[in-house]
C-alpha cells in the first residue's frame, strides 16, 4: 500500500519521507485566547457532553472540551462509534487540530485527542507528512507515519545512518551531519535544528547532482573527438558568394567558438542559446560546411517533421548552388527512397543529412559522422543526446541548439555538462513585436486588425491551446474556433488553413505547407506548430485563450512572427475574466519580448519541474532543494564539486567512499546513467 501510494517500501525510504512542515506543539492554547488568527491549536481540558447528533449519514458525534478561560466544540464525522467508546466524560484530555469558525462558535474537526498527562502535554515540533486519500481510508493518517517515523528513530543509533559527505567539506561548509539532520528534519526540537537540518539535506542533494554533472563533463573534456583541422573551400565560398545577409557579430562570435571547439581534438559538446528568430540555423549550417570541408558527414536532427523538412528545403536552397547534395530521413520515408538515402549515409556519397529520431535508429549508419546538429534540444529526452554519438568509432562533435532562453540556474543542472555559446542579438532591421492584450469582449475588432493585415498582403496565425488533462474539449474548441474563424474570414474571399496533432501526418503537413508558400492566408492551429517554423510573411500571432499559455510557451510562439521586415503583431486574447495569476503573466508578455527575462520569469511562478521537457528526465528531481530559491547553494555547491574532483577525479581517496557510493545508487535510481 505504502509502496504503490508513496513509493516508501524500506525504512530508509520512510527515512527519506520528509515532512512538510511541523505543527509547533511546544505551546498550549488557552480556549479563551482562541481567535480569528488561531490556525492550528493545542488545548489541554475536560471532556463533557459526548453526544450523537443527526441520522444515517449525517450523524457525527459531538463533544465539548472546556479550560478554565472558555469551552469549545469537538467533532467526528467519520469513526464516531469508535471514539464515542474511547472517550469519557469529565476526564482530562490533549487535544491537537484545526480551529473553524462554525454559525459564531468556534470548533474542531477530527482534532487528535490523547488522555492528559506531562509527557504527551509538550510534544515539540510535530512533523506533518503528505499521504494520499486511499492511504487515510485505510487509516494511516499523518499521525500513523509520525509514530512510525518515531518508532525508528527510537531504533536507529548515529552509526546506522553514516556520514556520506567529506569532513573537510562538513567543516568548510557549516553542515550539520547527517544523523542529527536527518533526526532532526523530522522531529526538530527547536525551528533552528529544523533550518539547519534542511539546509544540509538539500546541500547534499544539490552536491551530488552538480558532482554527477562535473563528472559527465570531465568525461566529455576527455574524450577524444575528430579533429577540424582547416576551414576550406565550402566554409569559404559559402561565406563570400552564398551568405544571403551579412552575419550578425553573436553569429561570428558563435562560429568563431565552435571552429576552436572543433580543432582541438577533443570532442565537442556544445549548447547553442538564441532566443527565437536569432539565427540559429545559418551557425548549424556553417558548422556543417566545416565538417564537410574536412572530409566529414554532418547531420541536423529536429524534433519534429515539419520542422525537420523546414530545414531540409531551407538548406538544400541555400546549398544548391554549391553542388553539395542535401537528403532528408524521417520516418515516413520508406521503402526504396529510405534504403537508397541509407546507402548514401553508408558510402558516404551524402554528405548532409536532415532529419528527425529516425536519424538515430540503429539502421542508420554513417561513413564518417563528424557533426551532429540537435535542434530544439527541450523536445528530446536529456538521454537521447547521447544515443547519437555511438555511431563510429570516435563520437561526432555534438551541437545543441535551443531557443529557450535558460535561466542560470537551471542551465547549471540541465546543462552544466555542455560548454554554451549565446547568441544574444537579433538580425537587424526588426521590428520589436507589437503585443497587446484583449478580452473576448474585443473579439471583433481584432478580427477586423486581422483582416486589414491580410489585405496588405500579410499572414497569420491563430492559435489555441490543447492541453493533455482536457484534450477531447480542446480539441471541440479548436474546430468551433475554426468554423468562426471561416465566418470571420469570407471563406471565398480568404484562404484558411488548419493544422493540429489529430491530423494524418501528410494532411498536417499539406496544411502547413500551404501556409508557409503562401497559399493560406490564416492558420488556425495547436501549439503543433510552436517550434521553429519559419514563415517571414506572416506578421499576426492570435494567442487564444492565451491565459491558458505558460510564458514560455506564448513566448515561441510570438515567435513565430516578426521574421521579416513588417511590422508584427501578437494579440493575447483571453476571456473577460481573468485570475491575478494569469493577468500577471500576460503582463509579462505585453511589457517584454526578451526571452531571458521571460524564461527567469517562468521559472520563478511555475518551478522547474514543468519546463523544458524534464519531468521524466528525473534531473530536477530534488525531495528539499528548489533550484530557484536555492540557487546560492546550488552555485556554492557547483564549486565544491569541481574542487573535489579536481583532488580526486576517479573518488578513490578514502574519504570520498561515502559520497561516491552515493552516486552510484542515484545513478541507478534516476535516469542519470542513461546521460552519458
Ligand atoms: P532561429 O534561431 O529561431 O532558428 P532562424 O535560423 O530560423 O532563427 O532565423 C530566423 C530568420 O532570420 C531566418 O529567416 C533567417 O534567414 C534570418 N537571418 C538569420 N541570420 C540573419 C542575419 N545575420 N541577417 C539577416 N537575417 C538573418
Ligand atoms: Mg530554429
Amino acid at each position: 500500500m505504502l509502496r504503490q501510494e508513496l513509493e516508501i517500501s524500506t525504512f530508509e525510504d520512510l527515512l527519506y519521507h520528509y515532512p512538510y512542515r511541523y505543527f509547533d506543539r511546544t505551546q498550549l492554547t488557552k480556549i479563551g485566547d482562541i481567535n480569528g488568527q488561531t490556525d492550528y491549536a493545542q488545548i489541554a481540558g475536560t471532556l463533557i457532553n459526548i453526544t450523537e447528533e443527526g441520522e444515517g449519514r449525517k450523524k457525527r458525534l459531538v463533544a465539548t472540551l472546556y479550560d478554565d478561560t472558555g469551552r469549545i466544540e469537538l467533532l467526528w464525522f467519520q469513526g464516531a462509534q469508535w471514539m464515542k467508546k474511547t472517550l469519557k466524560e469529565n476526564e482530562r484530555y490533549i487535544v491537537f487540530g484545526k480551529v473553524s469558525l462554525f454559525s459564531g462558535y468556534y470548533n474542531i474537526a477530527h482534532p487528535e485527542i490523547e488522555p492528559w498527562n506531562a509527557d504527551t502535554a509538550i510534544a515539540g515540533m510535530q512533523p506533518v507528512y503528505s499521504t494520499t486519500e486511499k492511504l487515510k481510508i485505510k487509516g494511516i493518517t499523518n499521525r500513523s507515519f509520525a509514530k512510525l517515523t518515531q518508532v525508528l528513530f527510537e531504533k536507529v543509533q548515529p552509526g546506522d545512518i553514516p556520514e556520506v559527505l567529506p569532513e573537510n567539506i562538513l567543516r568548510q561548509y557549516n553542515l550539520l551531519n547527517r544523523y542529527h539532520s536527518l533526526r532532526w528534519l523530522h522531529f526538530p526540537d527547536t525551528g533552528e535544528h529544523e533550518q539547519m537540518a534542511r539546509y544540509r539535506m538539500k546541500w547534499e542533494e544539490l552536491f551530488i547532482s552538480q558532482l554527477m554533472i562535473a563528472r559527465l563533463r570531465l568525461q566529455h573534456i576527455a574524450q577524444q573527438g575528430w579533429k577540424f583541422e582547416k576551414v576550406g573551400d565550402h566554409f569559404n565560398d559559402f561565406f563570400r558568394l552564398h551568405l544571403p545577409f551579412e552575419l550578425t557579430n553573436a553569429q561570428k562570435r558563435v562560429l568563431r567558438e565552435i571552429r576552436l571547439d572543433t580543432g582541438t581534438g577533443k570532442q565537442m559538446n556544445r549548447l547553442l542559446q538564441g532566443d527565437v528568430g536569432s539565427g540559429k540555423t545559418i551557425v548549424a549550417i556553417m558548422s556543417m560546411l566545416l565538417a564537410l570541408d574536412n572530409g566529414f558527414q554532418a547531420c541536423i536532427m529536429a524534433p519534429t517533421e515539419i520542422l525537420a523538412q523546414q530545414h531540409y528545403f531551407s538548406i538544400s536552397e541555400l546549398l544548391a548552388d554549391m553542388g553539395i547534395p542535401v537528403k532528408l530521413l524521417t520516418g515516413n520515408i520508406k521503402g526504396k527512397a529510405r534504403k537508397e538515402i541509407l546507402a548514401g549515409l553508408a558510402y558516404g556519397t551524402t554528405p548532409i543529412v536532415v532529419g528527425t529520431h529516425a536519424l538515430i535508429e540503429e539502421s542508420v549508419q554513417f561513413k564518417n559522422l563528424g557533426l551532429a546538429v540537435i535542434d530544439e534540444q527541450h523536445r528530446f529526452g536529456v538521454g537521447q543526446r547521447a544515443r547519437l554519438w555511438k555511431k563510429n568509432e570516435m563520437p561526432p562533435h555534438v551541437l545543441v541548439m535551443t531557443a529557450t532562453p535558460i535561466p542560470r540556474t537551471l542551465a547549471m543542472t540541465l546543462y552544466g555538462d555542455l560548454e554554451i555559446s549565446i547568441i544574444d542579438e537579433l538580425p537587424p532591421g526588426r521590428k520589436e513585436i507589437k503585443t497587446v492584450h484583449r478580452r473576448d469582449a474585443a473579439r471583433a475588432g481584432v478580427m477586423e486588425f486581422i483582416r486589414n493585415e491580410v489585405d496588405k498582403g500579410r499572414q497569420a496565425y491563430i492559435v489555441y491551446p490543447l492541453i493533455e488533462e482536457s484534450e477531447k474539449m480542446d480539441y471541440e474548441s479548436l474546430m468551433a474556433g475554426y468554423e468562426q474563424v471561416k465566418i470571420w474570414f469570407n471563406e471565398n474571399r480568404y484562404r484558411i488553413a488548419m493544422v493540429h496533432g489529430r491530423q494524418k501526418s501528410d494532411e498536417r503537413e499539406r496544411n502547413m505547407q500551404r501556409f508557409v508558400k503562401g497559399e493560406a492566408d490564416v492558420l488556425v492551429a495547436t501549439t503543433v506548430i510552436e517550434v521553429g517554423v519559419n514563415v517571414p510573411n506572416a506578421s499576426v500571432m492570435l494567442i487564444e485563450s492565451a491565459e491558458r499559455f505558460g510564458l514560455s510557451q506564448m513566448h515561441q510562439l510570438r515567435g513565430r512572427v516578426g521574421r521579416g521586415a513588417d511590422q508584427s503583431y501578437c494579440v493575447l486574447l483571453t476571456g473577460n475574466k481573468l485570475s491575478d495569476e494569469s493577468y500577471k503573466r500576460i503582463q509579462i508578455m505585453v511589457s517584454t519580448t526578451d526571452g531571458f527575462k521571460i524564461a527567469e520569469q517562468d521559472l520563478a511562478m511555475r518551478g522547474p519541474g514543468d519546463m523544458y521537457g524534464t519531468k521524466q528526465s528525473g534531473v530536477l528531481k530534488f525531495k528539499l532543494a528548489d533550484i530557484v530559491l536555492d540557487g546560492a547553494i546550488l552555485e556554492e555547491t557547483r564549486k565544491a564539486a569541481q574542487q573535489l574532483l579536481s583532488q580526486d577525479p576517479t573518488l578513490s581517496l578514502p574519504q570520498n567512499q561515502g559520497i561516491k557510493s552515493m552516486l552510484v545508487q542515484q545513478g541507478r535510481q534516476s535516469h542519470w546513467g542513461k546521460i552519458s
